[in-house]
């Protein structure tokens, strides 16, 4: 699902960010909530954010979410990178390795 989420414990009102992260729950793998505009409160200053709450009664905390997201970005990087790699590498039959 689609959500924006402050991108720092201290918004300033202004540090936000729109991701996508798993429908599902990390904890038991139901279902999250369907998110709603709501807004976050750093000290005084309101940030428009998602909210939600998962009907398995497990709590997101917006820390976590960050980390879910950078975990998810380092591993589509990874594949993103090996793809590269392999993809370069031509494994058919050619010339043998040996002295002619
Ligand atoms: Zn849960």
């Amino acid at each position: 699902m689609i959500v924006t989420i402050p991108s720092r414990q201290e918004h300033e009102g202004i540090y936000a960010m729109t991701i996508e992260i798993s429908d599902f729950c990390p904890i038991c793998g139901g279902p999250r909530g369907v998110p709603i505009q709501g807004l976050s409160y750093d000290g005084n200053r309101p940030l428009n954010v998602s909210i939600w709450s998962n009907p398995c009664g497990h709590v997101d905390y917006y820390s976590r979410v960050r980390e879910e997201y950078k975990q998810s970005v380092i591993n589509k990087r990874s594949q993103k990178e090996v793809k590269t790699i392999i993809d370069n590498i031509e494994t058919a039959p050619g010339t043998d390795t040996g002295y002619k």
